[in-house]
């Protein structure tokens, strides 16, 4: 009997082919996670020589079909993920470009959730919060299917600061950046643990000092690394690319993991109808789960707080 029925390839499309959608692009194409990549810009001919270049990878990597598309191109995708937008200026903050940003979504997002009511949408432009809460209302999508990368990215440089503190891999020191993924962003530290045991027990059971000081500071650190970033090179793009390659994955491969993304919150320690991270469990469906960590009072306060700076950034957009 002859087989009529024709796989789907895996489509992911990318919406901005600037510094972060192509660094994505690169990233994505060498995990072999997508069959197929589109890159849409407003400069048609950015997405082309993004394209041509990337495709002329794909000798060293995996079989892909990369190309540079227009939003019916979306249809098929498991993913359209959007790095369109203006970044911050230096002495700007993430919130200052987001009247600007917010009329990029106005174009974007409707013609994404047209074309594609299916898929889920992936926002990596800044004020990324303000933007996710932004694209679920302009897609009309289910909450589940409208994912910001959120703190993937400030929980990511907040484990690696702690593993170099402690000399370890990153990978065995747990924690989360929650909240805004900005200034009001809140490290839980009683959630942040090696080996299953809070610091400074860890610290204490194995005779090294720990001096709240120096955890402070790696917050601190944590929540500037943008901005010395873009103090020495004007942009950054390999650690998101990394963190939206990672939710790409645990999306695409059904993984059920657990990742600090922006997704609506309702219902927790007093916030509601406000996007920003907490740890979620992240599958096929998109956030299949928000999950409600055990913090500390101080932290559900710095949380609330953070809550509030984002709903009133949202405010200034006019969603209704
Ligand atoms: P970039 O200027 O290099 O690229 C932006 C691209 O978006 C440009 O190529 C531009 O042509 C395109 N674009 C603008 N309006 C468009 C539209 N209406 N339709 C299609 N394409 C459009 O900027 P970048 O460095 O790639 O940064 C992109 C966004 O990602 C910024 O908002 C930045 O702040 C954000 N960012 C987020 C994180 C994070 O962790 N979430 C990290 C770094 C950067």
């Amino acid at each position: 009997m002859t087989d009529t029925t024709t796989a789907q390839a895996t489509r992911v499309a990318i919406v901005g082919t600037g510094d972060v959608g192509a660094t994505y692009a690169h990233h994505l194409l060498l995990s072999g996670l997508a069959a197929e990549i589109v890159l849409i810009n407003r400069n048609r001919a950015k997405a082309e020589g993004e394209a041509m270049d990337l495709t002329h990878t794909v000798p060293f990597a995996q079989p892909t079909r990369i190309w540079a598309g227009d939003y019916e191109d979306c249809a098929e995708a498991a993913i359209t993920v959007i790095t369109a937008g203006v970044n911050p200026g230096q002495g700007e903050s993430r919130l200052d470009v987001v009247k600007k940003n917010g009329e990029i979504f106005r174009q974007i997002v409707p013609e994404v959730a047209r074309q594609n009511p299916r898929g889920i949408i992936l926002v990596a432009s800044n004020p990324v919060d303000v933007l996710t809460y932004a694209a679920w209302k302009l897609s009309g999508l289910p909450p589940r299917q409208v994912i910001g990368s959120g703190t993937i990215l400030d929980t990511a440089r907040f484990r690696t600061l702690l593993a170099e503190h402690f000399g370890m891999d990153s990978r065995n020191v747990h924690g989360y950046i929650i909240g805004e993924h900005g200034d009001s962003q809140v490290p839980a530290w009683s959630l942040t643990n090696i080996i299953g045991m809070p610091l400074p027990e860890y610290c204490a059971a194995h005779g090294l000092p720990y001096h709240q000081a120096q955890m402070d500071e790696i917050a601190q650190q944590t929540r500037e690394a943008a901005k010395r970033i873009v103090e020495r090179k004007d942009a950054t793009y390999y650690g998101v690319a990394g963190g939206l390659a990672r939710i790409t994955e645990a999306i695409l491969r059904d993984q059920h993991t657990v990742l600090s993304v922006s997704t609506l919150v309702e219902s927790y320690a007093g916030i509601d109808d406000v996007c920003l991270s907490l740890p979620c469990i992240v599958d096929e469906s998109g956030v299949e789960r928000v999950l409600h960590p055990a913090l500390s009072s101080d932290e559900r306060d710095a949380l609330r707080r953070s809550a509030d700076v984002l709903k009133q950034a949202i405010s200034e957009l006019d969603l209704g």
